[in-house]
């Protein structure tokens, strides 16, 4: 883990507007799903730390998928930064967003609609059954269900995707009921993987500063076996 300056250059219009793109395709999330942000965006759940545990796997995931895929063909790592298997975290304190980024598997569009929002896993019923009858909402990764915890700290997020089978695509929600997706044409091209982008709520603040990042991203990069990095813009 080290830390390091960026002096956050290049934010795009989606930043300023805080409205999902007009231009983009819109889908409703499978109802279970939606019912389950419900639960999560009006949480008054304490531990929201938890949201970084999960992103924090997802990223270690995809990025033992595409080390996997390399063992038998070399090729899919690409060439230059691509081939840097690693999980960057970013502190935009001027725009408020905490961003994690990998250079995973990534996800195609088809991949977008089908894992964030149109396809229920089975443990979203269990896991729902569960929170009705005062379950933990710390157990949500174990349900299959981890990534919509970003919901507890962020009112919008974007996820950002480059698959090498597809182009690049971002996919939007603000937990409404309805999600959104679109060929990329406004971000930097990622090369390879997926970047998170959590417009943090006010009461979420707390993740945009350093040293509380650090401490978490210590605790919860215990049993991952990719080098994390934690960059901050100046204030
Ligand atoms: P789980 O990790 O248990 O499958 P999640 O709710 O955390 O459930 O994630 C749902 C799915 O979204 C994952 O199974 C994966 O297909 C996809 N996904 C989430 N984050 C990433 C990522 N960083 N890179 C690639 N795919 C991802
Ligand atoms: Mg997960």
């Amino acid at each position: 883990l080290s830390t390091d300056s960026d002096v956050a250059k290049r934010e795009t219009e989606s930043i300023s507007k805080r409205s999902l793109r007009s231009s983009a395709e819109k889908f409703e999330f499978q109802a279970e799903v939606s019912r389950l942000m419900d639960i999560i965006i009006n949480s008054l759940y304490s531990n929201k730390d938890i949201f970084l545990r999960e992103l924090i796997s997802n990223a270690s995931d995809a990025l033992d998928k595409i080390r996997f895929l390399a063992l038998t063909d070399k090729e899919v790592l690409g060439e230059g930064d691509n081939t840097e298997l690693e999980i960057l975290i970013k502190l935009d304190k001027e725009n408020k967003i905490l961003s994690i980024r990998d250079r995973g598997i990534g996800m195609t569009k088809e991949d977008l609609i089908k894992n964030l929002g149109t396809i229920a896993k089975s443990g979203t019923s269990s896991f729902l059954e569960k929170m009705q009858t005062g379950g933990d909402l710390n157990l949500i990764g174990q349900f299959g269900v981890g990534f919509y915890s970003v919901y507890l700290v962020a009112d919008y997020v974007e996820v950002i995707s480059k698959h090498n089978d597809d182009k690049q695509y971002v996919w939007e929600s603000k937990a409404d009921g309805s999600f959104a997706v679109s060929e990329d044409v406004w971000n930097e091209p990622l090369g390879r993987g997926t970047e998170i982008r959590l417009h943090l709520r006010d009461e979420a603040q707390e993740y945009l500063d350093e040293f509380k990042l650090k401490e978490l991203v210590r605790k919860y990069s215990e049993f991952i076996n990719f080098p994390i990095r934690l960059w901050a813009s100046k204030e």
